[in-house]
């Protein structure tokens, strides 16, 4: 349980640590809150010869609502975003889920930016991200680009980052008005990640549902957007016949279907289905 030796940079700011990224390359990772990198390198899963940590630069810890954008700082802590009264306020589905993640001391140091590059397969915020159309802003010395998270999440632990790139800030979307959401999940008794998790973004005109956004995570090597189930429901009143023929496509996104000792493939797709029809139930029931 002790890592290979590494060198151990503290930059202040986002231009230092960009230098650093830049001139280190492939040798060098981010070190955000540790909770998943600080394991692999213990247990040897990984040798990270520099490691440049981003936790002393405050520009990169933010919540701040811009009009109609949320904009979240990489360093966010998932508790920070489950407190937060403005995102409460204008995006609840962030708050209900930073509240599931793991357990206190892990929503106290994991952060939302260190979440979404990992891309765990079972971490609960790559759902969160799809269902809200989140863009993810992306610094390297060559400048910055801008990825949709439906272009971000390429593989299992596999994102579109590329080596040199310090992912910034999360931006979101303020969901229109009037909207309802959920984020509903089976949880992993020991970790609390989830087996199957699925956050629904819903919006309304009167009764019938306009647009609305799903993420599912756990089933799949990478979260995925449930495409076919929202053209299911677009348009719709949300009724039970719908919802029940809708949900049971939930699955049909996935790029593949995971099995462990915690849930087969077939269980995970099954709970897949019922927990979309739960979540989006769950959603209306609140609008
Ligand atoms: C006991 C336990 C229980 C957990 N339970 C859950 C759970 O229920 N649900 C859940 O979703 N998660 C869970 N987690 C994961 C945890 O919440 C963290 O979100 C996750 O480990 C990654 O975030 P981090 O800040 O710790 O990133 P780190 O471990 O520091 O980094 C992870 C990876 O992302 C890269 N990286 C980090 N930040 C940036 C950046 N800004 N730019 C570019 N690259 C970056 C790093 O180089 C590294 O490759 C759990 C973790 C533990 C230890």
């Amino acid at each position: 349980m002790i890592p290979a030796n590494f060198d151990y940079h503290t930059p202040k700011t986002v231009a230092e640590a960009i230098g650093l990224l830049a001139e280190h390359g492939e040798d060098c990772k981010v070190l955000a809150g540790g909770h998943s990198l600080i394991p692999a390198m213990k247990l040897r899963l990984t040798q990270i010869p520099v490691l440049v940590d981003i936790g002393r630069i405050s520009d990169l810890s933010h919540i701040k609502v811009d009009g109609s954008t949320i904009r979240i700082g990489a360093m966010t802590t998932h508790g920070a975003i489950a407190a937060s009264a403005d995102i409460k306020q204008h995006c609840p589905l962030l708050a209900e889920c930073g509240a599931q993640v793991g357990d206190q001391q892990v929503r106290n140091r994991g952060t939302f930016g260190g979440s979404l590059v990992h891309a765990d397969p079972a971490a609960d915020w790559p759902a969160a991200a799809l269902a809200l159309n989140a863009e993810l802003v992306l610094q390297s010395a060559s400048g910055e680009r801008v990825v949709k998270a439906s272009d971000f999440f390429v593989d299992m632990l596999t994102t579109d980052v590329q080596p040199g790139e310090l992912l910034t800030e999360i931006r979101i979307p303020v969901p229109a008005q009037p909207m309802a959401s959920a984020y509903l999940k089976v949880p992993q008794a020991a970790s609390g990640f989830a087996i199957v998790g699925v956050a629904v973004q819903l919006e309304m005109d009167g009764s019938t549902c306009k647009a609305v956004g799903i993420g599912i995570t756990g089933l799949a090597p990478k979260a995925y957007r449930a495409t076919a189930v929202e053209a299911a429901l677009a348009g719709t009143t949300l009724d039970d016949a719908t919802l029940s023929a809708a949900a049971a496509k939930a699955d049909a996104d996935a790029s593949d279907a995971m099995g462990d000792i915690h849930a087969s493939e077939d269980y995970r797709r099954h709970l897949t289905r019922v927990y979309a029809k739960r979540a989006v139930q769950t959603a209306a029931g609140r609008v």
